[in-house]
């Protein structure tokens, strides 16, 4: 279909977008050049000023982008406004913290003066998935539009509207134009974009393919990339945690926006004797979810994004059967209604040879372990490609310092459930990608980090 509109939950399709040609893109390119000679001399306290306007712009019409993002993506209405007002925030906290973040360091040694100074790199091509089609351009854009950098934004084919309502909200918030630009160009031609000398890195937040293909391009041309890729989060449940608590966290944790989130806890492990009741719990709540229309208020769970997602996921889910997988609840596609809904589903007695030992499930399918002891649950937690984060449910002190320091993760969350903060940094080790986005680790990634040396 190309780039369009289409709602995941009726299957209309609302709007159909032409590719930008080749000349369009190159005239795109050469004026993010000629803004960047000039936004890189922009004072900070006034980008500062522009990005405290987004974040108002976000916020009084959070209601608006959260429709937009509901109608092309399908993300209950609720949690998209909440993801809009999330990216104020971010907005307003890189305005307040960019400046000290990026201040000259000061470091002792044998010259008369030597410090580190931050410099912006130039144009930036950041290519986004749609799953958060807001929060993931705002995460990366915030910190390198403080840094003094400019944007060329291609976004998921999916989501064309929220891809230019976000171009807009930048330039009616003051920032010149060519200083965020999106881009509505096919994944065919973003080697084209990176392989230009005018663009300096690029940042991919998607699926390990799509990661791997644009970092081995960006090395070949010797340009800084981050990644941020697919997860498959472990999340362990051990006899002295909560079970209240750690069952409708669980719930939430796996079906937050309809069970398509990097960080979502996909392979939950029970530890010990609680596993019979949290299994009994979990499927209890997963059979009160209510899946329909993402508009309404009550909604828990709405479609997948699209069609190929639905079908990717089911197979996995049948591979897993076949191989001798139990269905606790769900197990299938919603096929009496149109949209692309998928019954929100547990499976346990997973053997191995699944797709669930080295794939990402992305929608709302549990996979529910056991484990006999913590060493099981490490063990079975680390064994996947990914390492993005982790959440773990005890109370018992040895217990948790072994998590923080075993589980192979971006991210260890102990009786909480994973989420993105702006104060604290966000990422990925093996497959899961790497570098840093939020705090002031992201900030630092798109810049030039200068050594000063003065006799
Ligand atoms: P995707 O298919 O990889 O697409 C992501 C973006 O990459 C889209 O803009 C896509 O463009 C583009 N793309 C696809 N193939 C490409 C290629 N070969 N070269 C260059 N660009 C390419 O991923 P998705 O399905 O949209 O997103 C879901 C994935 O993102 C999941 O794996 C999820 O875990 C991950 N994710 C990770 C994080 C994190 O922070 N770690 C956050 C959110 C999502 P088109 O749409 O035009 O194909």
């Amino acid at each position: 279909m190309g780039i369009a509109s289409i709602n995941p939950a009726t299957g209309e399709v609302i709007k159909i977008f032409t590719h930008l040609t080749n000349r369009e893109v190159e005239h795109k390119l050469a004026l993010a050049q000629k803004a960047f000679e000039q936004y890189k001399n922009i004072p900070i306290s006034q980008r500062a000023e522009w990005m405290n306007e987004a974040a108002q712009i976000l916020e009084s019409n959070s209601r608006q982008f959260g429709k937009l993002i509901t109608l092309e993506m399908g993300k209950t209405f609720v949690s998209a406004a909440g993801e809009v007002e999330k990216c104020a925030l971010n907005c307003r906290f890189y305005a307040e913290r960019a400046a000290e973040f990026l201040g000259d360091v000061p470091v002792a040694t044998d010259a008369g003066r030597s410090f580190i100074r931050f410099q912006p790199l130039g144009a930036v091509l950041a290519v986004m998935p749609w799953n958060f089609p807001f929060w993931q351009v705002f995460r990366f854009a915030a910190p390198a539009l403080m840094a003094g950098n400019v944007i060329l934004l291609k976004h998921a084919s999916n989501v064309p509207q929220c891809a230019l309502a976000i171009e807009e909200i930048f330039l009616q918030a003051g920032f010149p134009v060519g200083v965020f630009q999106t881009l509505l160009i096919g994944a065919e031609k973003v080697s084209a974009v990176i392989e230009d000398e005018r663009v300096r890195a690029a940042a991919l937040t998607g699926s390990e393919p799509a990661g791997a293909s644009l970092a081995s391009i960006a090395g070949k041309n010797i340009k800084k990339t981050v990644l941020e890729l697919g997860g498959s989060d472990p999340f362990i449940v051990f006899e002295t945690a909560d079970l209240d608590e750690a069952v409708s966290t669980a719930v939430t944790a796996r079906i937050m926006n309809n069970g398509q989130s990097c960080i979502a806890a996909k392979r939950l492990i029970a530890v010990g004797a609680i596993g019979e009741k949290f299994e009994q719990r979990l499927v209890e709540k997963f059979k009160t979810l209510k899946i329909g229309n993402p508009m309404e208020a009550d909604t828990d769970l709405g479609p997948l994004a699209t069609p190929d997602i639905l079908k990717t996921l089911d197979l996995q889910v049948q591979a897993c059967v076949k191989k001798g997988a139990k269905v606790l609840t769900g197990g299938q596609s919603m096929s009496d209604c149109p949209g692309n809904f998928y019954l929100p589903t547990i499976l346990t007695d997973i053997p191995p040879g699944t797709p669930a030992d080295h794939e990402e499930f992305f929608g709302p399918v549990a996979l529910l372990y056991r484990a006999k002891d913590i060493d099981e649950a490490i063990s079975l937690a680390n064994r996947t490609p990914f390492g993005l984060a982790a959440s773990a449910w005890t109370k018992d002190a040895v217990e948790i310092e072994r998590l923080v320091q075993e589980l192979e993760a971006g991210a260890v969350f102990i009786n909480g459930m994973v989420r993105s903060d702006p104060r604290l940094p966000f990422g990925g080790i093996k497959h899961s990608g790497y570098g840093r986005e939020l705090g002031i680790q992201g900030i630092h990634e798109f810049v030039n980090i200068k050594t000063v040396w003065v006799k």
